[in-house]
């Protein structure tokens, strides 16, 4: 036995597990969160993340627009949309990256738990934004005098829709962060970076996703990321999703035009 391995593995099933209780997904109903001043960014509380939604089981974050390096699933999909199909312009779309922003947040009756991660699309970014221009609303993160978010999420059952909705407004009243002390402390102080909670995807590992996606039959993807697992199973509520997800593909054509490009990509470097 490998001592090291055992105990690797342990720790990398640890920080999935981490990862995944700091990311919040509103339940449906009605709730209530604040959202914190940024840790990460005390300019700007809305992080974005860059994502290629459902590629196969998984989601993962973009190389291009995350951190300006090459993505072999932008390249692919910007070489499917120069073709003059139809079908592939589809594909394309599917395979782009989309836009998703995450917010610190304390979510009102479990503060203790500690400050989560709020993912929220561009509807819901525009909303709260937006309210800014209303100049009595002021800084909404303000620890003595902010103001919470309401948030309500009608089941996809319920309107008809084939997604959960989400609305969110600021309340109007001011209220504090916490009377606790320590809480705040944790709130604030507790908050984990980008990188621990979405970790930097390889040039490789993207590569695999996508062929694997494209050759579905040659193996099972059983090492799925649970952070982002966990995003690809909530995108419908984002409303950011006009796209529908990049399902199966299994398509020996678009697998050899994948395997053309990145072979021709290799003899060119
Ligand atoms: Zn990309």
């Amino acid at each position: 036995m490998d001592i090291d391995a055992v105990k690797r593995r342990r720790k990398e099933l640890q920080d999935k597990i981490n990862r995944n209780s700091s990311i919040w997904k509103p339940p449906i109903g009605k709730s209530k969160v604040r959202i914190l001043p940024s840790k990460i960014n005390p300019a700007n509380p809305f992080i974005e993340i860059w994502w290629h939604w459902r590629i196969g089981n998984n989601s993962v974050i973009c190389l291009k627009n995350n951190y300006g390096e090459k993505c072999p699933i932008c390249e692919f999909a910007s070489d499917l949309w120069k073709s003059d199909s139809k079908e592939d312009k589809e594909t394309a779309k599917k395979l782009f990256a989309n836009l998703r922003f995450y917010v610190p947040v304390a979510v009102r009756g479990a503060e203790q738990e500690g400050p989560k991660y709020w993912g929220i699309g561009q509807t819901v970014y525009d909303t709260l934004t937006t309210a800014l221009e209303d100049s009595e609303l002021g800084d909404f993160t303000d620890i003595a005098s902010g103001r919470d978010v309401d948030i309500v999420v009608k089941a996809a059952s319920e309107t008809g829709k084939t997604y959960n909705s989400i609305s969110a407004k600021f309340s109007y009243s001011n209220t504090v962060l916490h009377h606790d002390e320590v809480i705040i402390k944790k709130l604030l102080e507790e908050q984990k970076t980008v990188q621990e909670l979405f970790p930097k995807p390889t040039f490789e590992s993207c590569h695999e996703l996508l062929e694997k996606w494209l050759n579905p039959t040659t193996e099972v993807v059983t090492d799925e990321e649970a952070a982002t697992s966990e995003e690809g199973t909530t995108r419908h509520e984002s409303h950011s999703s006009d796209v529908a997800p990049a399902e199966s593909a299994g398509d020996d054509e678009l697998s050899q035009r994948f395997a053309k490009l990145f072979k021709q990509k290799e003899k060119d470097s």
